[in-house]
């Protein structure tokens, strides 16, 4: 990452990476995490150099906290977890979605995992955004995942609000050529910390009176999402609109031109608060829409609540409708079939005459995730077995999140629980 290097190979992660040092961050603190890691270890990496503080937090609650310390103090500050993570973080991130003060921008990457490629559960970030009145952006390109971090800096000075950045793991893992600029040099990395009880303890009186200038400030962010760059309409000639965020823009876009249709498609750059307006008015101009998003019908259920108070005569198809499927990651085909069923028109199929996946899978062999041969966590596990096989008793084995829940394989079968990082 170099000066006079313009253009880069980067993966989603790397992208945020990138942008985080060229916003010219002061504070980054992140708790390791798939899909998410890699942001961190770039940061770290690259970061080194720029007299930036950055470091691993002993869980992504301290993390948030470290970054809100520096945000309060004046410092550009950056946090990352999995999806997961933030539920670590959730007490501190509602109150600091609640009471505000950042002075200095503070931006976290939250990566979530539909489909469950690593983890126990695909929650959806965006509802933890509605949820604690948080903004809420979604890049779709690791060109945009750089951008938009830039730019969630000036946005969250100018609001005095933490902006969240939805990732999902074919983004954060996927590799786009980005342009990149310049990292800032910085004469001093020093924050000061300016004592204003009211603003920042979150004692009940004080939350009360900042509730209403939080939901004031969101009405006022919904009016500018409106209008915004990050949210765009290409119009197409086709009666249909598709209402579409992140890495499923990308799969609409391959399925229609597929497709050879033209439907007219609204990628959403700022999910939180969604642009209602903007919605309002293209529901109107079209007597049928397809939501297409991972996973939860985040956007579906606010639409359909905007056309039963509008009383606009559209027909809307999403997971309700097991239109989209109701649960895992979306793919071209996926949205493909689709759009089929919303235009009630048979399409070839992608990959018609290829061999099915279950097909391929039988030729594969079967290679099960398992403990590193050398893994320290081996001998713990063999260790327990073998106390337990002396004493005659058969323990319950509670487990944790990580590598160590592949403890619960044969021989080894020593895991009976894993619920939670911790439990
Ligand atoms: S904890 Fe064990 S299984 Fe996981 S990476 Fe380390 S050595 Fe491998």
């Amino acid at each position: 990452m170099t000066k006079q290097v313009t253009k880069m190979l980067l993966s989603g992660n790397e992208a945020f990476a990138r942008g985080v040092l060229e916003a010219g961050v002061d504070v980054a603190a992140a708790y390791p995490g798939t899909p998410s890691t890699e942001i961190m270890e770039t940061i770290a990496h690259f970061g080194k150099d720029t007299g930036m503080h950055a470091e691993w937090s002993i869980n992504e609650k301290i993390a948030f906290e470290v970054a809100l310390g520096a945000s309060w103090s004046g410092l550009r500050s950056f946090t990352a977890a999995k999806h997961v993570g933030l539920n670590v973080a959730a007490d501190p991130f509602f109150t600091a979605a609640l009471f505000g003060g950042m002075k200095g921008g503070f931006v976290m990457v939250i990566a979530d995992d539909p489909s469950f490629h690593s983890s126990q559960n695909e929650q959806d970030t965006r509802m933890y955004a509605l949820a604690a009145h948080a903004i809420c952006m979604e890049p779709s390109t690791p060109q945009e995942a750089l951008d938009m971090v830039k730019y969630a800096y000036e946005f969250s000075e100018k609001w005095e609000s933490m902006v969240v950045i939805r990732s999902t793991t074919r983004l954060s893992h996927s590799r786009g050529p980005v342009t990149i600029g310049e990292i800032p040099k910085k004469e001093t990395h020093k924050g000061e910390f300016i004592k204003n009880p009211a603003k920042f303890v979150c004692l009940p009186g004080n939350a009360r009176r900042t509730k209403p200038l939080l939901l004031a400030k969101m009405d006022e962010i919904q009016e500018y999402s409106n209008k915004s760059q990050w949210n765009v309409v290409e119009k197409g000639k086709d009666p249909l609109l598709v209402i579409t965020s992140g890495v499923s823009y990308l799969y609409v876009k391959d399925a229609v031109q597929e497709m050879g249709i033209d439907p007219t498609i609204y990628k959403i750059g700022i999910s939180n608060p969604m642009p209602e307006g903007k919605i309002i008015e293209l529901l109107k101009e079209h007597p049928e829409c397809l939501i297409a998003e991972e996973v939860e019908p985040y956007f579906e259920l606010q639409v359909k609540a905007l056309v039963a108070e509008n009383g606009i005569n559209v027909k809307i198809y999403g997971r309700k409708e097991k239109v989209i499927p109701i649960s895992n990651e979306l793919n071209p085909l996926i949205l493909k079939e689709a759009l089929s069923k919303v235009l009630k028109k048979k399409f070839e199929a992608v990959g018609e005459g290829l061999p099915t996946q279950a097909e391929i899978n039988e030729q594969l062999p079967n290679r099960p995730p398992e403990l590193c041969a050398g893994c320290p966590h081996r001998s713990t596990f063999y260790a327990i077995k073998k106390a337990a096989r002396k004493r005659q008793i058969k323990p319950i084995m509670p487990g944790d999140i990580g590598c160590y829940t592949l403890g619960f394989m044969a021989p080894l079968n020593a895991v009976d629980t894993t619920v939670a990082m911790g439990a």
